[in-house]
């Protein structure tokens, strides 16, 4: 048995990373910057107004309330035509460019309007309400360095800057299912001896959830010739083939057997728990991954080799999850011999604390277990965790938000 993080090395080390490519920021969503990004202008541009209300200069707030001559209005968008003096005001919109001469806003909340002039009630100090060039960004600064995945508040800031960015092309990825007892999820009924494909919505939504394209490649029968045409066809559409089933040791467990043949495979018994079984080669030069058949295996080999490949490949610089400490709340039981991978929910309640209780139904075939887990709990080999003990956490899925009565009843 290999260990997982050998396993993980072998992998990482046989994948390597896509061309690089300029996208438009509208297409960049979750892929990875292949170069540091930095600021070519200020952000926000020009110094511009915070609030609704009147540039004035704040020499002219020192003796309060105070009468002054509104000059023009000013929106977002427009600049204005004259400058604030002394004695003078330019009505102002938030985001429009602070006009020459002033240097404060006063809030429209802290006036009164009178016919062409304005009362100011209350004072402000040299500054308040402008918001200053490059404020949020100087031209010339690192924004990101590269490898960082483009998360919408990223792709946000490279809008703002009117970047274009350098990227690893979005991957292409071929999933297949295998097994002749598995039918379509559509299927209007199970025949005796037949189950529906779970595996291959899941994995198209795993992939899709990283940034790749994905092609569906259907369910392909435990048939020799059916499975080299389809990873044929595979290997021709996609930079990364992934399949489900046929790699455990029963007689039409395929998927090896007839990779050897057109490409080059690994057949690994890796020592976690679920997700012993796994195939990792290569057919025309893109990595394959035969993941096992069960569901829950499924998630977690992908989990563990398919989505770090995937971010590798995409050139990101922090391809294994977040790990988290979290206190058991109950025993959390292992395997004698391999790392295993337990399902659990997380609770935090305010003190701070990160509560872990396993899920009952840790089968490898259980996949609604699966479903309301928070993360994998990262057991270590012989060792079982008690009640009350620290255990690490692969945070994949952080606790479902707050309801509008839980909102209610919290503190903000
Ligand atoms: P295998 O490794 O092909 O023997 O599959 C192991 C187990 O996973 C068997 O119980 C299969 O029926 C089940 N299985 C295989 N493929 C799927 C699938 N796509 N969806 C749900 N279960 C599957
Ligand atoms: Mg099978």
């Amino acid at each position: 048995m290999k260990r997982l993080e050998a396993a993980q090395t072998e992998v990482l080390d046989a994948v390597g990373v896509l061309p690089v490519v300029e996208v438009r920021i509208t297409e960049a969503a979750n892929l990875a910057l292949a170069a540091p990004v930095k600021a070519p202008h200020d952000v926000p541009p020009f110094p511009n107004s915070a609030m609704d209300g009147y540039a004035v200069i704040a020499s002219d707030l020192d003796v309060l309330p105070v009468e002054l001559e509104v000059l023009e209005d000013v929106a977002a968008g427009s600049v204005a035509t004259l400058g604030v003096t002394p004695g003078t005001a330019i009505k102002i919109m938030t985001g429009a460019p602070m006009p020459r001469g002033a240097d404060t806003v006063v809030p429209v909340e802290d006036s009164e309007t009178l016919d062409g002039r304005v009362r100011l009630l209350s004072g402000r100090p040299r500054g308040a309400n402008v918001r200053a060039a490059g404020g949020a960004l100087e031209a010339g600064e690192e924004v990101f360095p590269p490898g960082v995945r483009l998360t919408p508040a990223r792709v946000g800031v490279l809008a703002s800057l009117g970047i274009s960015p350098a990227v690893r092309r979005r991957p292409v990825a071929a999933v297949f299912s295998t097994g002749d007892e598995v039918l379509s999820s559509d299927a209007p009924s199970l025949p005796a001896g037949a189950i529906r494909d779970s595996n291959r919505p899941m994995l198209l939504n795993m992939l899709s959830d990283i940034g790749c394209d994905v092609r569906d490649l259907g369910i392909v029968r435990d048939d020799e010739a059916a499975l080299r045409a389809t990873l044929a066809e595979a290997a021709d559409t996609a930079d990364i083939v992934v399949s489900s089933g046929g790699v455990s040791m029963g007689e039409y467990d395929l998927v090896k057997h007839v990779l050897s043949g057109i490409g080059s495979v690994g057949f690994w018994k890796v020592a976690m728990k679920p997700g012993k079984p796994f195939a990792f080669g290569s057919i025309a030069g893109r990595p394959f991954f035969g993941l096992p058949g069960n569901p829950v295996s499924v998630f977690v080999s992908f989990e563990q080799f398919v989505r770090p490949a995937v971010l590798t490949m995409m050139g990101a610089k922090h391809v294994f999850r977040q790990r988290i400490a979290g206190t058991a709340v109950a025993d959390i039981r292992g395997d004698a011999d391999r790392l295993t991978f337990v399902r659990v929910t997380i609770e935090r309640p305010s003190d701070g604390a990160t509560l872990v209780r396993p899920l009952t139904g840790q089968g490898s075939n259980m996949l609604a277990a699966m479903a309301h887990a928070d993360a994998l709990a990262v057991v270590p080999a012989g060792l079982g965790v008690g009640e009350g003990g620290e255990v690490e956490l692969e945070m994949f899925s952080w606790p479902e938000g707050r309801s509008r009565e839980e909102a209610l009843t919290w503190p903000n």
